[in-house]
């Protein structure tokens, strides 16, 4: 007894010697800085891009000029990601070719300039014939994801399915580069797009834009089956003066969130390969060795850390909208 007294009281001592006597109070949960906290736990190391992107240092990656004759700037080559998966994206966005013998599904276009050398010609150097695209998926009507869709439309009789309020959104907007797409399938929440053994699950999920749309679907690894969350719609910051879009965006990112855990989501994808890291993960695919996890497993337990990182980056961005926050990034 006088041991485990002694011991107890010797471990006090250590536990408040350990104590800084001038650590800060934590803030308040529902406070910009609590949230802002909240989201830089959820995220840890594996998403500092997209957190520092949407919440650290708030910021779009639209890079006003760039055009096709810079390409040393943002020209990437293509790579095999999983067994039915293909990255076909630039330094700055993606574009993904969901792959099966009997027909193949793109998912986002990129800018006008970017489509013909990284969707086109970048699917014939991965030995993919762009006559065999059944379908084009455009996560959200925005110029840096559309403008290549017109392209896979016109030249390969492609179908193409985006969300009712962004085909508004593109057919009422201003000029697009290579052309508008002729309004095709509009999507319906819980809709699933099936080629030959793929399915591509679609949940509406508006904040970003109206009509932003993210999927579910299947990936192989070397013949193991795993499960990819694409997120449409990643950036709040088209949000930040408007508390109502956020309120709209958090739901989503829930909504996405549930779907992935009831489908078991060890991975999670977006559009912009410069924020969510797409660019570095798929070069290093190429030092991989046998049995090593895949630089895009992030396990389930990643994937709802990530959508909980933006929830809590669209409550930060949201506090400041409303002006309740006591201090700026
Ligand atoms: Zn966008």
């Amino acid at each position: 007894m006088v041991r485990a007294l002694a011991l107890a009281s010797a471990s006090c001592i250590g536990l408040s010697l350990a104590q800084p006597a001038n650590r800060p109070a934590p803030p308040p949960p529902d406070s910009y800085e609590g949230h802002l906290a909240a989201a830089k736990q959820a995220a840890g190391f594996d998403f500092t891009g997209t957190l520092a992107r949407l919440c650290v240092v708030p910021s779009t990656s639209f890079r006003d000029g760039v055009t096709a004759q810079d390409r040393a700037g943002w020209y990437a080559e293509p790579v095999k990601v999983f067994d039915n998966l293909y990255w076909l994206g630039t330094k700055i966005h993606s574009s993904w070719a969901l792959t099966d013998p009997r027909g193949i599904i793109i998912i986002d276009t990129l800018f006008n300039y970017a489509a013909g050398p990284e969707i086109v010609d970048g699917m014939r150097k991965m030995h993919l014939d762009p006559r065999n695209i059944k379908y084009v998926i455009l996560s959200h009507g925005h110029s840096d994801h559309d403008e290549g869709v017109k392209l896979l439309q016109d030249k390969y009789g492609a179908r193409v399915v985006a969300g009712g309020p962004d085909w508004d959104m593109m057919e009422n907007g201003p000029d697009m580069p290579g052309g508008k797409p002729r309004r095709d399938i509009v999507a319906a929440d819980g809709q699933t797009i099936t080629v030959g053994g793929n399915a591509v699950t679609i949940l509406t999920t508006p904040g970003h834009t109206p009509g932003t749309l993210s999927l579910i679907f299947a990936v192989r690894d070397h013949g193991k089956p795993m499960v990819v969350a694409y997120s449409g719609g990643t950036s709040n910051i088209p949000l930040v003066h408007n508390p109502a879009g956020l309120a709209q965006f958090i739901d989503s990112q829930r909504k996405l969130g549930k779907a992935a855990a009831e489908s078991g989501a060890s991975i999670v994808m977006a559009n912009h390969s410069e924020f969510d890291g797409a660019y570095t993960k798929v070069r290093l695919l190429a030092a991989r060795k046998a049995g090593e996890p895949h630089p895009y497993d992030v396990g389930t337990d990643g994937v709802q850390r990530y959508f909980k990182m933006t929830d809590e980056c669209a409550q930060a961005t949201r506090m400041k909208a409303l002006g309740q926050a006591s201090l700026s990034p």
